[in-house]
């Protein structure tokens, strides 16, 4: 069993604490938490233990009736893996706790890529950072452009990508986010940081990236522009992508328009917090024109990282290879539609 810890426990960090429970090979040590808000509670009430992220403010856990079983380090000593999923910069910071207790960890994409020794996707570069203690798992756009490309390169070599990425302007928990009327070129320097972030996936990609930022909070969305070295029809695109399991490809008797029936469909499949796992791409807009080849496809920010993480802990603690990983996590999360 690997024993996994978890710092930091909001958007990311809770999902990816009830992917590890669901994992036949990972045992739960414990989750750490800064306050005893909501996040707090259902941790709580799921029975994970909590320790305290800030030991002066465990007083706060008590007064609020949940009972704490330690402090922050003490998870780390007891853990094979810590996953880091707190606020951006907050895991730069941690670095030198888990060094100092041996113990590995995976970060998140809103730190730098020099927070870790490598970065990763499951699909794209499991190997190469079995031998590493430090890990980053890629943001959630750099995920779904990663696992899209892994397939195209492999099968009909990609000589350019370009991608304009409609970001969701926050998660739905997060008031404090915006705009709340606006669409924003966001950043508005050209190309974005994400294209540079895929190249930490697949350094000798050529990619181009611009971003913008709306008034929605559900997902975000790609146009997505791939010149391939070959020229393949759109048929067989499609069941290249088809074949993959964290691609959706949604059929077009399906009638989903855009997020807001994608989230409902998600909700109406019993996934847990409406999640969608995979890439989201519109069957119907896989378009070749002599190897250009064009799509739609939306992301659930809050979610495609968390079978990531799950593969990310294989690969730091354990032998089993890529594919056999990728299996289980789809298996027992039970991903793929
Ligand atoms: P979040 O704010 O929802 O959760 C972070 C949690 O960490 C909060 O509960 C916060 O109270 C806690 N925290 C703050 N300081 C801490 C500390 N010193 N020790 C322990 N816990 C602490 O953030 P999130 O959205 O889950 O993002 C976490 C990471 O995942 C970031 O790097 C982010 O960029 C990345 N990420 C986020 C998304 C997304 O859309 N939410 C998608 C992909 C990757």
């Amino acid at each position: 069993m690997i024993r996994v810890g978890i710092n930091g426990y909001g958007t990311i960090g809770k999902r990816v604490a009830d992917a590890v429970t669901a994992q036949p090979d990972m045992e739960l040590v414990g989750v750490a938490k800064t306050r005893p808000n909501f996040e707090a509670d259902t941790a709580a009430r799921k029975g994970y233990p909590l320790y305290a992220a800030i030991p002066d403010r465990a007083g706060a856990f008590d007064a609020a009736g949940i009972r704490i079983a330690g402090e922050v380090t003490e998870l780390v000593g007891a853990s094979d893996v810590i996953v880091d999923t707190c606020p951006s910069g907050i895991g730069a910071q941690n670095r030198a706790m888990y060094e100092a207790y041996q113990t590995p960890a995976i970060f998140q994409g809103g730190e730098d890529a020099d927070v870790a020794d490598g970065s990763f996707v499951a699909r794209a570069n499991y190997d190469s950072v079995r031998d590493l203690e430090y890990v980053r798992v890629v943001s959630c756009n750099t995920t779904g452009l990663s696992r899209l490309l892994a397939p195209l390169r492999e099968e009909y070599g990609v000589r350019k990508a370009r991608a304009t990425l409609v970001r969701r302007g926050g998660d739905p928990g997060q008031s404090d986010r915006g705009p709340i009327n606006d669409i924003l070129p966001d950043p508005v320097e050209i190309p974005s940081h994400h294209g540079p972030d895929v190249k930490t996936i697949f350094p000798e990609l050529d990619i181009d990236t611009m971003g913008m930022k709306v008034p929605a909070t559900m997902m975000h969305m790609h146009g997505v522009n791939v010149t391939l070295e070959s020229e393949p029809t759109a048929e067989e695109v499609r069941e290249l992508l088809e074949a993959e399991s964290r691609l959706f490809l949604i059929p077009e008797e399906a009638d989903i328009d855009g997020a807001g029936k994608l989230k409902e469909y998600a909700l109406d499949a019993g996934r847990p917090r409406g999640d969608l796992w995979e890439n989201c791409i519109w069957g119907r807009s896989i378009s070749v024109e002599r190897g250009d080849l064009y799509l739609f496809q939306a992301i659930h920010q809050e979610s495609d990282v968390v079978p990531e993480n799950v593969d990310a802990i294989r690969a730091l603690c354990s032998d089993v290879d890529a594919d056999e990983s990728i299996a289980r996590t789809d298996e027992s999360m039970g991903v793929g539609f």
